[in-house]
């Protein structure tokens, strides 16, 4: 029917102006119930999700609460209780970056070998689009998402380059923007911790019992193996071995040479047969 789109836009239309008269008598005598003071007339004001009036807030001097998962800018992580930055500069964040908004420079040492640290860290401001990328890949939980979206500058260049120094906040500034989030990865980081333990645990009970075993081997070894002589019983073994030579020659002075003569012997007796069957089928063939 001819104007029913009308209509229904009017409803809608009537329904926030509804919504927003409700929510701001459920808000009296203060409408800035659970909000937080800034000082200097400023305030962060909350509302409710399920809230749905339109309230005006007024902007600079009143902003509203951001969602946890509000995301804007990245930020690097100073990691307070290691007193380290947690980037590694592995350059993954720069290679998944869709526009590319991320530059690294990676830091080395006095002979010149990278090290696994950035000497410097860019991200444009400008460029960026807050996929949270960067965020998703990093494996060192090193760059996260910053909610600080009041970033207006006079100049692109260089004021949205943002380096190292700007990017840069400490752990606890994270916790308080991302609590659950925070919550969340410090758990799975004691969870792996403990693994890591357990698991290092277990290979040096491994090792100690691999070498407890070893020795022991050894030991027993050792323990079936003949005794060593001492240099005074080599000399008297030695001893009675050449006197047992002796004796033998003195019993029996030609048995090796008789045993050797009659080896001789039989051999030229075969020799001598087979010189007589070769002249027999030599006969035999005519030859
Ligand atoms: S922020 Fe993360 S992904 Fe990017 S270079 Fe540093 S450690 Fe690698
Ligand atoms: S949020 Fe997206 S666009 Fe911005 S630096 Fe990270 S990956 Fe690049």
């Amino acid at each position: 029917m001819f104007g029913t789109g009308l209509l229904k836009g009017l409803g809608v239309t009537l329904k926030h102006a509804l919504d927003t008269f409700e929510d701001d008598r459920e808000s009296v005598p203060d409408r800035y119930r659970g909000s937080l003071e800034l000082g200097n007339n400023r305030r962060v004001i909350q509302q409710p999700i399920d809230q749905e009036g339109l309230l005006t807030i007024q902007y600079p001097e009143e902003k509203r609460l951001l969602p946890e998962r509000f995301r804007y800018i990245p930020m690097l992580i100073w990691d307070s209780e290691k007193q380290e930055d947690r980037c590694t500069a592995c350059g993954i964040c720069a290679k998944v970056c869709p526009p590319q908004c991320i530059w690294i420079v990676r830091d080395s040492d006095e002979n010149g070998k990278p090290m696994t640290r950035c000497s410097d860290f860019y991200i444009d401001a400008a460029v960026c689009m807050s996929c949270s990328f960067c965020v998703e890949f990093c494996p060192f939980d090193a760059i996260k998402m910053n909610h600080d979206y009041e970033l207006a500058v006079y100049d692109r260049y260089p004021q949205l380059v943002y380096d190292m120094a700007e990017l840069t906040v400490p752990l606890e500034y994270y916790a308080a923007l991302w609590p659950t989030q925070y919550e969340e990865e410090q758990a799975r980081r004691k969870e792996e911790e403990e693994q890591k333990r357990k698991q290092e645990e277990e290979k040096a009970a491994k090792a100690a019992a691999r070498a407890a075993a070893k020795s022991a081997a050894a030991a027993e070894e050792s323990a079936g193996a003949a005794p060593r002589r001492s240099a005074a019983e080599l000399q008297a073994l030695a001893k009675e071995r050449a006197a047992q030579r002796q004796a033998q020659a003195a019993d029996g002075g030609g048995s090796d040479d008789d045993a050797a003569a009659a080896k001789r012997a039989r051999m030229e007796e075969l020799k001598r047969r087979a010189q007589e069957r070769a002249r027999a089928r030599k006969a035999e063939s005519g030859e």
